[in-house]
């Protein structure tokens, strides 16, 4: 990973290049800030920087040798430890039992966060931790000569992980650890960390990443309109991976809003057959997926019926996106006190059902149906 696929951080990267470059590489450093701020990452970038053969004022080059294997993350001397769970297989595992997923996360997964990190391990309910026979493992790396860079680099995930009987075995390399040794930690909660070992890390604050950069590179990344791309930005707050949530919840509600137009058209026009087909995508969904459409449309339902009964309030319908106002505008029509209570009742009902595990089939077919009769039944 080089320092350009870094989002934002232009001051940190240049704090961390000068650090190389003068030769002050402070032998343990604890990199520390808010989620989402890219601390892993930057910690894979400087050292991949400290380990290029072929490095410029400003980035790795990212084609020698060394970078060839640090963007598959598989140089010789660069170590991971990260919190692991204990699984059948793995009785007291250390995190090169899990490699090949630790890459795979890195590489392919964007939200670098614990939870799903043990997603990807398949944790099932187990506590992660670093264990002592973990230190072990480290000092056993530590003390092998380097295999083909100058520095050994070891790069510790949530150090706050760690145990007390682990961090005291691995306190004296920390202290005294053999010559042209890296150690990066990273840290969400620096202060949940054991004393010993935070009192010999050099402390490195990572700030946020600032609005302007994460909001160009979300609009290189995705393409959205300027006002959902503002939104995202200001909700995030300077959170990569809450960016991302962001977003993977406004698609869950375009999929939502379009099926709920599709079962309000039909419905309205009483197109049975066509709505047993609706009926039959929706039950290839989850159950969580289903009651959220559920939820969702309780919201439609609310917004629509305010939008129908008083028209001066609609400068307060600020929860919908413009998609679904220009839908309401006509819709709304349609909702009114003469239905809106049942229809709130049916869709409980059904989230109810859902919930204990009815029938997904029957439930929505005869929420659908009830809909048919309740759209077209007269305001007064
Ligand atoms: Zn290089």
């Amino acid at each position: 990973m080089q320092f350009s696929k870094i989002i934002g951080q232009k001051k940190m990267i240049k704090r961390f290049i000068n650090t190389v470059n003068t030769g002050r590489i402070s032998h343990a450093q604890l990199l520390h800030g808010s989620e989402g701020a890219g601390k892993l990452e930057l910690a894979i970038a400087y050292a991949q920087y400290v380990s290029c053969t072929n490095k410029s004022e400003t980035d790795s080059c990212g084609t020698c040798p060394s970078c060839n294997k640090y963007e598959k993350l598989i140089h010789p001397d660069l170590h991971f430890v990260y919190p692991v769970v204990r699984t059948k297989k793995f009785n007291k595992p250390i995190s090169d039992n899990f490699s090949n997923e630790w890459r795979k996360f890195i590489l392919e997964h964007k939200k670098h966060r614990l939870d799903e990190w043990l997603d990807v391990v398949g944790s099932e309910g187990g506590q992660a931790g670093i264990f002592a026979h973990e230190s072990s493992e480290i000092i056993r790396k530590l003390n092998l000569k380097t295999f083909e860079a100058e520095y050994k680099i070891m790069i510790i995930w949530l150090p706050e992980k760690m145990n007390a009987s682990s961090a005291n075995k691995l306190l004296k390399m920390i202290e005294e650890p053999p010559m042209k040794t890296l150690f990066l930690l990273i840290s969400d909660y620096p202060e949940q960390i054991i004393n010993t070992i935070r009192s010999r890390s050099q402390f490195v604050k990572i700030p946020k990443i600032d609005n302007e950069s994460l909001s160009k590179h979300i609009a290189e990344t995705y393409q959205i309109e300027t006002t959902e791309l503002n939104r995202i930005t200001k909700l995030a707050n300077g959170n990569y991976f809450k960016a991302l949530d962001v977003l993977e919840e406004s698609d869950n509600e375009k999929y939502n809003f379009k099926l709920f137009i599709e079962l309000m058209r039909l419905s309205y026009s009483a197109k049975i057959i066509d709505l047993t087909k609706w009926v039959d995508e929706i039950s290839t969904l989850g159950r969580e997926q289903q009651k959220s459409f559920l939820k969702y449309t309780l919201k439609m339902f609310r917004e629509n019926f305010i939008l129908n009964n008083s028209p001066t309030e609609k400068e307060k319908l600020n929860q919908l996106t413009v998609d679904e106002e220009n839908f309401s505008l006509k819709f709304s029509t349609f909702i009114h006190q003469n239905n809106i209570f049942d229809i709130y009742k049916e869709i409980n009902k059904a989230h109810l059902h859902i919930e204990r595990n009815g029938m997904d089939k029957i439930i929505f077919l005869d929420l659908t149906l009830k809909l048919v009769k309740l759209l077209r039944r007269k305001a007064a």
